[in-house]
């Protein structure tokens, strides 16, 4: 007998009438009743609904239920598979009065759930990641947290600046865990998507399946937590789901652009709770690391770069890896339309724009970074009351340095380290200067970081 597609549909109008007596009244209303016949492409029957949260939901609860429905009536069926199409009623759902609409083109990845490793992005691996002084720790920690069988620290707190590699090493563990013989439930999203799916569910009244999920997994990885400030009822949704799974011993893993104590407009309560585990910082680049991920990523993208031009970027592209990569991509983009050879000056060129914003960057916290890692300390140092030789000498040659790579007056730099007097940094200028015709050592520290800084 030959099946055609207005059949299929109107078969699936009858497994559809049936959908809320098999599976229940709150499942029907919450995620199933948005399911809509798409196509069918022969053994393959094609559904759809408005968002990925919903299909992911049907599709880790619901589709094997589903495809039998289909078999009872249809036995060549062999599989049933859901896409997401928008609707415009859908849109009008994002756009909640109190808090932020979420981004466009977002993905929840539901790993373990849902078998769906979508959200994931498949080069951010620990394998590509470039280990060096700044990153360690976090390395460390990620690929402990993603080897290990139990829970040695919850929840781990990884933070630090745009583009060090937070969400790396996050994906990293995600996928991790996905080759992982034993099946964890890992769900990974940034906290815009949490906040999203949230308000999503209080709108369909479908909190019990919300909370269901998050509070029934093994692994849950929320990025960008800042995202959450100032938003108060996402923060209260989160909290309980953070407790019911400590409580349970499950792993957390947070990111977030400050340390938990500097995360501003987000509840006390909850900040506090952000270190019980593990809390460790990504350090901005060194230049070291910075010529190892240049040598790692040209060598993967195979390109042959000369030495020269590697050293250049990673002496003047200092803000993130984000930005080094971009250096790279342009790079190879000119090498291949232009072709000729990669040289100094066909770089320099082509990196104009990039580089003018890497300059226009010499701010006060730029300098601190450099001087800080040049002397090996911390920039928090640099703002701490700390008095120690070798915390205040570094701090002194800080100040000066602001005076003379920034327009910034003696009163707005002391502001920037840990808000010092005036009279503070005009002593700290004076003193280098003393020092510079005293101490040979000093002297050349100062000469290297003018270098690097005017570089
Ligand atoms: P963050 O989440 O901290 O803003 P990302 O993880 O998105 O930063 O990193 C930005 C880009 O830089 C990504 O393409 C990432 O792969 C790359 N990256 C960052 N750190 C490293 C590293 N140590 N080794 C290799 N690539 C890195
Ligand atoms: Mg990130």
């Amino acid at each position: 007998m030959k099946t055609t597609t207005t059949n299929k549909e109107q078969l699936w109008t009858d497994i559809s009438s049936r959908l809320q007596d098999v599976f229940g009244d709150h499942a029907y209303r919450g995620w199933l009743r948005f399911l809509e016949f798409e196509q069918d492409t022969g053994a393959k029957i094609i559904l759809s609904v408005p968002t990925a949260f919903i299909r992911d939901l049907i599709k880790s609860k619901y589709l094997d239920g589903i495809q039998s429905l289909w078999q009872d009536v249809c036995k060549d069926i062999q599989a049933i598979d859901i896409i997401v199409k928008e609707k415009d009623q859908d849109k009008e759902d994002t756009q909640q009065p109190v808090q932020q609409a979420p981004a466009s083109g977002s993905k929840i990845s539901l790993e373990g759930l849902s078998g769906n490793t979508d959200g994931l992005d498949p080069r951010f691996t620990f394998d590509n990641f470039v280990v060096g002084k700044p990153n360690e720790l976090a390395y460390a920690a990620a690929l402990r947290v993603a080897e290990s069988e139990k829970v040695n620290f919850s929840p781990l707190f990884l933070y630090g600046g745009v583009g060090l590699g937070k969400t790396h090493l996050m994906h990293a563990i995600a996928w991790q865990l996905h080759n992982m013989p034993q099946k964890r439930r890992v769900i990974y999203l940034s906290a815009e998507q949490f906040m999203d799916y949230y308000i999503r569910s209080l709108r369909h009244k479908t909190m019990i399946d919300f909370r269901d999920m998050f509070r029934n997994v093994d692994v849950l990885m929320v990025d960008d937590i800042q995202f959450m400030s100032g938003k108060d009822s996402t923060q209260e949704e989160f909290f309980h789901t953070f407790n019911a799974l400590i409580d349970q011993k499950k792993q957390i893993i947070l990111s977030a652009d400050k340390s938990p104590s500097d995360l501003t407009g987000i509840q006390e309560r909850m900040r506090s709770r952000f270190g019980w585990g593990l809390v460790v910082d990504i350090h901005p680049t060194t230049y070291e690391l910075r010529l190892g991920i240049l040598q790692t990523k040209a060598e993967r993208i195979d390109i042959d770069i000369p030495n020269d031009v590697i050293e250049f970027l990673a002496h003047k592209i200092t803000s993130n890896v984000r930005e080094l990569e971009g250096a790279l991509n342009k790079i190879r983009a000119r090498a291949m339309l232009i072709g000729g050879p990669i040289t100094l000056e066909a770089t320099k060129e082509a990196l104009k724009d990039l580089l003018r914003a890497n300059e226009r960057l010499l701010t006060v916290d730029e300098i601190q970074r450099q001087v800080a890692e040049h002397f090996n300390t911390r920039i928090s140092d640099m703002k701490s009351s700390k008095r120690l030789r070798s915390v205040a000498r570094p701090r002194q040659v800080a100040m000066y340095m602001c005076k003379n790579f920034t327009s910034k007056s003696w009163a707005a730099i002391g502001e920037e380290f840990g808000g010092r007097d005036h009279s503070t940094v005009m002593h700290a200028c004076k003193k280098i200067e003393e020092l510079k015709l005293s101490d040979p050592d000093l002297n050349e520290d100062i000469h290297i970081l003018e270098r690097i800084l005017s570089a």
